[in-house]
């Protein structure tokens, strides 16, 4: 029976270290964010609010909804463009996913890098190693937190391990695959394109799954011993769930991540972490 990784555990850990070095800082740090107004962006947005306004971190919230007309691409642009020439803000944070009718990777690259606290403009996602930016993809470094955590508690490392990544997005599936190869496990990336999926499955001595579909990855096929971590969010019948069978999984697993507890919180977290490093990028201009 594996161990359960508890998200929630290692995001007040990182917490504790953050609330230290924002009270060190000579002003408090302000992300802004731009939500959409659904139930989820709603719920991420109290998150967020509830742990930036516990660290000491001011929060610019911008709503923009469909109620009366929909929302443009210029609009939108609009808001990034102001935020990004506005030296009281640090961080810029987009709620995901936009309005079908918005060009979101267009969004994405218009963000000034040193404020993307998401790590979704290009130069931060998947060039993170090669720019050497300080910020990356909030949710890619969130998984690194799950690894290492197993990882240190089974006094492995990474070095040499079979890594496989299911789902290619920006956001999570190729950043996550690059932070796995600068750590120099032999790193597979699967994608809805991927033939025999569960062959790839089958060899992970680490699988990180962001898919997007409930219990899509069977129990059945993890590597006795393996590191699994669900970045997926689902919601079945009220309840939110992951992209992996859960209990069938932690049967054979070492170690697991729960979907809600595991990567979400860490995942808030780290937009905390990239916002006190945008403002100290900013600071040092
Ligand atoms: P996305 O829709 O952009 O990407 C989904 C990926 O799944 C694609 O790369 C696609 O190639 C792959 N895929 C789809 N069908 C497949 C198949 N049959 N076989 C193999 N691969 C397949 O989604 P995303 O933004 O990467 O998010 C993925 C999941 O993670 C979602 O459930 C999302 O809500 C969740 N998420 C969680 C957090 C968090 O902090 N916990 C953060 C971001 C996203």
């Amino acid at each position: 029976m594996g161990v359960v990784l508890d998200g929630k555990a290692i995001a007040e850990r990182i917490k504790e270290k953050l609330r230290q070095e924002v009270t060190a800082l000579n002003s408090r740090p302000t992300l802004a964010i731009l939500y959409f107004g659904t139930q989820a962006s709603l719920l991420f947005k109290f998150a967020q609010e509830r742990e930036a306004s516990s660290l000491g971190i001011d929060i610019d919230p911008e709503r923009i909804v469909d109620d009366v007309v929909p929302v443009t691409q210029g609009a939108v642009e609009r808001v990034i463009q102001q935020w990004n020439q506005d030296p009281s803000i640090h961080g810029i944070f987009v709620h995901q996913p936009m309005p079908p009718q918005i060009d979101a990777q267009r969004i994405s690259a218009l963000i000034d890098p040193r404020k993307d606290v998401e790590g979704i403009h290009p130069q931060n996602s998947a060039r993170r190693f090669f720019a050497k930016a300080r910020i990356g993809s909030c949710t890619a470094l969130a998984v690194m937190e799950l690894i290492d955590e197993a990882l240190k508690l089974s006094g492995e490392s990474l070095e040499g391990k079979e890594a496989v990544v299911v789902g290619h997005s920006e956001i999570v599936g190729r950043p996550v695959g690059m932070l796995l190869l600068d750590r120099l496990a032999t790193t597979t990336v699967c994608h809805i394109a991927t033939k025999n999926l569960e062959k790839h499955v089958k060899r992970a001595d680490v699988l990180v799954v962001a898919v997007g579909r409930p219990r899509f990855i069977k129990g059945g096929w993890i590597t006795p011993g393996a590191i699994v971590i669900d970045v997926g969010i689902n919601v079945v019948e009220g309840r939110v769930v992951g992209d992996v069978e859960f209990e069938e999984a932690k049967e054979r697993a070492a170690f697991i991540s729960p979907v809600p507890g595991g990567v979400g919180p860490v995942t808030v977290m780290m937009v905390m972490k990239n916002t006190v490093e945008a403002f100290k990028l900013q600071q040092a201009i």
